[in-house]
């Protein structure tokens, strides 16, 4: 983890990764286990965000980049 790295919470589950789906549009059961893993963080309930600049320079250059100027060879 290096200083730009940010811990961002998942915007869907808030955090808790797990949350509890028993189908049931009103949850009547007496201890709700979670047991549906949050897609959008996979379970771990958040995610580093880098800063802009990090991540621009880790996806590097456009894999479809306009050919400019004639090409050395
Ligand atoms: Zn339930
Ligand atoms: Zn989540």
């Amino acid at each position: 983890m290096n200083d730009l790295d940010e811990w961002i919470d998942c915007w869907k589950c808030g955090g808790e990764a797990w949350h509890h789906d028993c189908g049931e549009d009103v949850c009547c059961c007496a201890d709700p286990e979670p047991n549906v893993m949050c897609d959008i963080c996979l379970g771990y309930g958040g995610w580093y965000e880098r800063g802009i600049r990090t991540v621009e320079a880790d996806l590097g250059p456009p894999a479809m980049a306009p050919v400019s100027g004639p090409e050395e060879v």
